[in-house]
């Protein structure tokens, strides 16, 4: 039977309202979002970084490749984010451990500062810093669907700008907020920039196509999984210019949503397809293991990962507490662009 929930009045009661001034704050969001974009200075040295390890690594191995994948490369990162790169390398003889011990003792060769082999994390990784240009970096082993994640992000960011705006504000509010700590049981950034290309994709008129929707221009087949989607971005320009939200309408229309729409009993937001599906198709409806499908992003690749997976009982709680009060001060806050970030 359809069950209706107290929470499902209150959605009816907030559908009748909208700020009609909501408009009046795009610019200071604009400003706070122009603050948070990395200068071109940091990006010319991250690439040097890039160059220097790629000599590095070459020496040893001459047919590995060194690949930057997350913020630094997906055109949503933040100033002074840390760097993260991905070393792809096909050695049979070697266990991924050792590639790691073997990459952080070139690493302190070359006079590259705190350099530590984390061979038993989730996602093994080599963490340092580069002491002449100050950058903090971590490398991983063949992960190649990071890689590949990383270049859709950065696609869909070149079709409309208030992609990466909206996105960078949300990270920023998820930051200064604490529910942006995976191993706390909040999201990764990966997950709320899903969030908001699906929140897009949803607008009507849409901001947003559906990449992998559309004739596949780029495939690639990584452990199994095949990646394909329409990569000509630059051909999608004008794609949202139906739609002529300002960036302070579709962060209120974005916390909205998750706060008093989504429905978490029974969707998930999948970028893969521009919709919501069910749980149910996904089979997602029963915890199993550490999975308890409290929040569901569809990775638009693995798409039997649940990028919600982190997320438990008590943080569910304090998550959706986080999108009300983002929801209700975009509603009624005279000073938004302020509220919105103040320190938990
Ligand atoms: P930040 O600015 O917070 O460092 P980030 O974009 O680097 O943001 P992370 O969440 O640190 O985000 O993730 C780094 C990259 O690793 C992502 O861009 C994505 O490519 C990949 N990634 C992270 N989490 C997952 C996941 N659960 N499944 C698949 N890929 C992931
Ligand atoms: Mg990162």
């Amino acid at each position: 039977g359809h069950h209706v929930s107290s929470q499902h009045v209150r959605i009816r009661r907030r559908e009748l309202q909208c700020r009609f001034d909501i408009e009046k704050f795009t610019p200071a969001f604009l400003s706070i979002y122009e603050s948070l974009v990395p200068v071109d200075e940091e990006i010319v040295k991250q690439k040097q970084l890039l160059l220097s390890l790629r000599k590095l690594v070459n020496k040893e191995w001459p047919n590995a490749q060194l690949h930057l994948y997350g913020s630094c490369a997906n055109s949503f990162g933040v100033s002074k984010s840390d760097v993260d790169i991905c070393l792809a390398i096909d050695d049979t003889n070697m266990s991924k451990s050792e590639i790691l011990l073997k990459l952080a003792d070139l690493l302190q060769a070359d006079k590259l500062e705190n350099v530590q082999a984390l061979t038993h994390a989730r996602v093994p990784i080599v963490k340092m810093m580069d002491p002449v240009t100050g950058i903090a970096c971590d490398i991983c082993i063949n992960n190649l669907l990071a890689v590949v994640n990383t270049k859709l992000l950065r696609d869909y960011a070149q079709i409309d700008e208030r992609l990466r705006q909206l996105a960078f504000i949300v990270k920023h509010w998820a930051k200064s907020r604490g529910v942006n700590e995976t191993y706390k049981g909040t999201l990764s950034s990966y997950a709320y920039v899903l969030m908001c290309i699906h929140f897009l994709q949803q607008r009507t008129p849409a901001i947003l196509p559906c990449l992998q929707e559309l004739e596949a221009t780029c495939v690639v087949t990584i452990d199994g999984t095949t990646c394909a989607y329409f990569d000509q971005v630059d051909r999608l320009r004008n794609f949202g210019v139906q739609n002529n939200e300002s960036v302070a309408r579709l962060l209120w229309g974005f916390f909205q949503y998750w706060a008093y729409y989504h429905d978490y009993a029974n969707d998930v937001i999948s970028v893969r397809t521009g919709r919501l599906i069910s749980k149910q198709m996904k089979d997602w409806t029963r915890r199993i293991g550490n999975d308890r499908h409290l929040i569901c992003i569809e990775d638009p690749f693995e798409t039997s990962h649940d990028l919600g997976r982190v997320v438990d009982k008590y943080s569910i709680r304090i998550l959706r507490e986080e999108f009300e009060r983002a929801a209700d001060i975009l509603q009624y806050d005279p000073n938004p662009s302020v509220t919105l970030f103040e320190p938990y």
